[in-house]
């Protein structure tokens, strides 16, 4: 075993060029296994993976129908060229589009979420005539030229090209309300009229879409509040604008819903989604389009493919994913999960330690703010902090590991996002093992 671990150790560290990191200053485990909500080392160390991956593994890994509906359709076919009907393909879509809201009724596949960004942009582009796009400071849309430079939070910074016809705009955000508002109510009206006066002073003639998440992901696990989704869909209507809405991380269970977007009864003109779709077992990605936009590219070809569009081993794992979620009630128990576990549980934690400064979520997605000083709601570690700044935040991260808790923070945040059909036990041990590591975030305060 020994043998095995070192040699994976030192040739990812030879060979493997990592996302997002310097080279030299990683040192990733080596995994040996997973299963449902937990994975595991080479020396036994089982972690419950408050992560699902990167926010993907909404079913848990190695969930028996999804890999034995890839292993079917490797036996059957492994491949097609994009341009054939393909059973799997056909099913897919099908099996998508019947979930997505209003008459988002064709889906265009891709590889994952930022392919998927990028199209729906090109989509909207191309539909309205239009060159600019708006979207968030606090965003995560991908890291392709597009996609990293639509995004608002600081993995922008080392990629900014200033080229891309982007305009940010804040989106609300109550307990940092950039409209120092004090009820969601106020910061709901400010933050429209904040879109509305960016939309007039841009120039509405020269916006092609405006994209948002529907719940804010990466960048703070953030639900908007009650008419802000609307009033966005509003203004779009008003002034020709596509309205896109980035699922790639909330679709597919993750809020309690099979989009987020059906919790504000809102349907946007695109839906990009990713993740979840198949729970990333085979990469996929793709967008959901309207027929207003689906008619654009009727008898004018669509500028735009990908060699591997629907994938049949990514839609078999998709087919098999979206009924396993149906037939296992996985989205219901993502919303149960939610409002009688993770939303009490954590509300809890935050009465007994002082570092949670918010608690912020739904379903099996939620975020800890965590504070220096709750009353200044200073962060625990600075804004894109990173080296010693973030050492608070590293600190709190091993005492999860240590726990058995495979953690995912961001910023000053911890990330809360177990798999969709995470056991009531699991849940409540994971509490448990965040009980203990809070404990070292309280000890950094002010
Ligand atoms: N959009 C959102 C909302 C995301 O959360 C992500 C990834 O986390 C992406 C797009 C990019 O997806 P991918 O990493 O599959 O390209």
């Amino acid at each position: 075993m020994n043998a095995d671990v070192e040699a994976v150790r030192t040739a990812d560290r030879k060979h493997v060029f990592h996302s997002w990191s310097a080279q030299e200053l990683i040192a990733p485990l080596p995994v040996a296994g997973a299963e449902g909500s937990y994975f595991w080392d080479y020396e036994g160390n089982r972690y419950l993976d408050f992560s699902s991956a990167l926010v993907y593994t909404n079913i848990g890994y190695q969930h028996p129908k999804v890999v034995a509906a890839i292993q079917e359709q490797a036996a059957k076919m492994c491949t097609l060229a994009p341009g054939f009907a393909v059973d799997v393909r056909s099913e897919a879509a099908r099996l998508i589009a019947e979930r997505t809201p209003g008459d988002l009724d064709k889906i265009f596949f891709t590889n994952g979420g930022a392919e998927a960004v990028e199209n729906a942009v090109r989509m909207a582009r191309l539909h309205t005539g239009r060159p600019k796009v708006l979207s968030t400071y606090r965003s995560y849309h991908g890291a392709t030229t597009g996609a990293i430079n639509l995004t608002g939070d600081s993995r922008r910074f080392g990629n900014d090209s200033a080229t891309a016809g982007v305009v940010h705009f804040w989106g609300p955000f109550l307990y940092r309300s950039p409209f120092h508002a004090t009820t969601e109510a106020e910061e709901c009206e400010r933050a429209l009229r904040h879109l509305e006066d960016t939309i007039v002073f841009e120039g509405p003639q020269s916006i092609a879409a405006v994209i948002l998440e529907t719940v804010v992901g990466a960048a703070g696990v953030l639900p908007p509040p009650p008419g802000y989704l609307p009033g966005v869909r509003e203004l779009c209507d008003r002034y020709g604008i596509v309205f896109v809405l980035d699922e790639v991380m909330v679709g597919f269970g993750r809020t309690g819903k099979w989009f987020a977007a059906e919790h504000w009864d809102v349907t946007p003109d695109l839906i990009t989604f990713a993740k979840g779709v198949n729970s990333g077992y085979v990469p996929l990605g793709g967008v959901a389009i309207s027929a207003a936009i689906a008619e654009t590219f009727a008898r004018r070809p669509y500028p735009g493919g990908l060699t591997y569009s629907g994938h049949p081993l990514a839609c078999a794992a998709s087919v098999a994913t979206i009924n396993a979620m149906a037939e296992e009630g996985i989205v219901e128990q993502s919303a149960r999960t939610g409002a009688e576990l993770l939303g009490p549980g954590l509300r809890e934690l935050a009465e007994r330690h002082p570092s949670v400064g918010e608690v912020r979520g739904l379903g099996t997605f939620w975020a800890l703010e965590l504070v220096r000083d709750p009353k200044a709601r200073e962060p625990l570690v600075p804004y894109a902090a990173s080296g010693a700044d973030s050492a608070p935040m590293a600190e709190f991260a091993a005492a999860c590991k240590k726990g058995g808790l495979w953690p995912l923070t961001a910023g000053n945040r911890i990330h809360i996002a177990p798999a969709c059909n995470v056991s009531a036990a699991d849940a409540a041990k994971g509490l448990e093992i965040l009980d203990g590591a809070l404990a070292v975030a309280d000890a950094h305060m002010a």
